[in-house]
């Protein structure tokens, strides 16, 4: 059949979601027990086989989410130029699940070259598979931030069971089947099945996809478009020694920081040069969601700094009468609220939009961060409940995060979804690497938030408690003052966005 005819019919879907958003969505839930289940593990072992100190292991922490971030903006790059989306994903894939089995093969000595591994291949991943979920979907089609929220579940479905493959490691799950000197190498392992089965997913879906994702280069000679094709190939194993030296130096990171972002800029307005006006227009509006965006990371990302110590340190463990990990409950609560809420947010949208009632993205974004306004208040509020040792309810620190849970759902997967709006087609991939980007600079300064919060070690818990929520406080504030920014900014949204909602 011919290209255009297969992308109508795919687009003409019936019902609330297209059937390949399900494929996607299976391939990401992967991909992120992948991820997720590294990344909750790499303090832990930096820590506890590595023997840095806290500080080196939050620094090195910060430095890898802030390089997988930013390797996002590559990724999407060269998906857009040379690779399309689709060869970008299963590159991406094959480099995450060689760096998750060099892992699992001898975690201690690979620590870094596996790593690296993951960060390219996570670049090349997953702006990429995001991108593609958008080409799902006419460009008027209103039940796309609806599909959007469907693919952010199974994220967090991914992100919730992987979270817990750091229990193997840790000797507190299948022990008696696990030798003591096998467990991490298991652990790692187990993200190197989780990503092979979110490749296979995906190759098993491609032919439902027609012409979508497939290379920009399609009419070039064949041999021209392999010889771009493999340059990307052997440039991304090229750097892998040189990101290893930068993820393994924490200064480097700074400076790749200060550099990335202003030569993304530079970039973007280099390509708005061919575009017409109602275009950059509508790049104007999608840059300035994501120069809020990271305001919004910057403070919802305090959950894996802050506030773990924050609840390590000053919160019960006693949720709804049960007694339970509040160090677990503040790893695993909101993805786990966010399985819950987003079809229903999802949903609700639909409805809304039936009813000409849906709010537009400039008013999700605000809400999104009034919600995250409101849940830092909560935060705060932990301060009236702490008991004489300093340590406040559990059940609030919960609340709290099943507030924030509703300013994630109105502003992280409406940005993916507004990405796909706002972008001309060629540039698909590039924008949504900048919204990732974004996040990169979001987790970047949430380090540096964190630490500015921070108690010193030999507070006591109920001065570690009022050190604490006193930062909480502003944060709040700061996501407040965001949020109404915003949405007094939508009379000059309206005119950049044009026909987009
Ligand atoms: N939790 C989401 C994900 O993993 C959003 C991450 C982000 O953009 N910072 O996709």
């Amino acid at each position: 059949m011919d290209a255009a005819l297969q992308l109508e019919e795919i687009q003409n879907f019936k019902g609330k979601y297209p059937k390949q958003l399900w494929a996607l969505f299976f391939s990401e839930m992967w991909e992120r027990f992948c991820f997720y289940g590294m990344r909750g593990m790499l303090s832990y072992f930096m820590v506890d086989q590595l023997l840095m100190s806290d500080k080196v292991a939050n620094l090195q922490y910060g430095a890898t989410q802030a390089f997988v971030y930013a390797f996002t903006f590559i990724g999407g790059l060269f998906a857009d130029k040379i690779l399309g989306f689709r060869k970008s994903l299963f590159w991406g894939g094959i480099l995450m699940i060689t760096g998750s089995v060099l892992l699992a093969i001898d975690p201690t000595n690979f620590f870094f070259v596996g790593i690296t591994f993951n960060i390219i291949g996570t670049g090349f991943f997953k702006p990429n598979i995001s991108s593609m979920v958008g080409l799902l979907y006419k460009e008027n089609d209103v039940r796309r931030d609806a599909g959007f929220l469907l693919f952010y579940s199974g994220i967090n479905i991914g992100a919730f069971v992987g979270g817990y493959i750091i229990a193997i490691g840790k000797g507190s799950m299948f022990s008696d089947y696990i030798p003591v000197a096998l467990r991490w190498n298991v652990a790692f392992g187990a993200s190197a099945v989780a990503m092979t089965i979110s490749l296979l997913t995906f190759i098993r879906t491609k032919r439902s996809l027609g012409p979508i994702g497939l290379s920009p280069l399609l009419h070039l000679p064949v041999k021209k478009q392999r010889i771009y094709e493999y340059a990307v190939y052997l440039g991304a194993l090229a750097i892998v020694p040189l990101i290893i030296m930068m993820v393994s130096n924490t200064t480097y990171t700074d400076y790749f920081m200060f550099t990335i972002g202003p030569f993304s800029v530079l970039y973007f307005m280099y390509e708005m040069t061919k575009n017409n006006a109602a275009e950059n227009k509508k790049l104007i509006a999608a840059f300035i969601f994501i120069l809020f965006s990271v305001v919004f990371w910057a403070i919802f990302e305090q959950a894996g700094g802050s506030l773990s110590l924050f609840a390590k340190d000053n919160v019960g463990n006693n949720l709804v009468g049960m007694t339970v990990d509040q160090n677990g409950i503040n790893n695993s609560i909101n993805a786990l609220f966010v399985i819950l809420f987003a079809p229903l947010v999802g949903l609700l949208f639909i409805f809304l939009s039936k009813r000409k009632l849906e709010p537009n993205t400039t008013l999700k974004f605000g809400l999104g961060f009034l919600f995250l306004g409101l849940a830092f208040f909560t935060f705060y509020a932990l301060r009236f409940t702490a008991d004489e040792s300093g340590k406040g309810s559990l059940n609030l620190f919960a609340t709290a995060y099943f507030v924030v849970t509703f300013g994630e759902l109105f502003l992280s997967p409406i940005g993916l979804s507004i990405m796909t709006k706002l972008a001309p087609i060629r540039m698909q991939g590039f924008m949504m690497g900048l919204w990732f980007l974004a996040s990169a600079y979001g987790q970047y300064v949430a380090g540096l938030f964190g630490a500015s919060i921070s108690p010193s070690e030999s507070a006591s818990g109920i001065e570690k408690m009022n050190v604490y929520t006193a930062g909480y406080y502003d944060f709040a504030w700061y996501a407040a003052i965001a949020g109404l920014l915003l949405i007094a900014c939508y009379p000059l949204l309206k005119k950049l966005m044009q026909e987009v909602k």
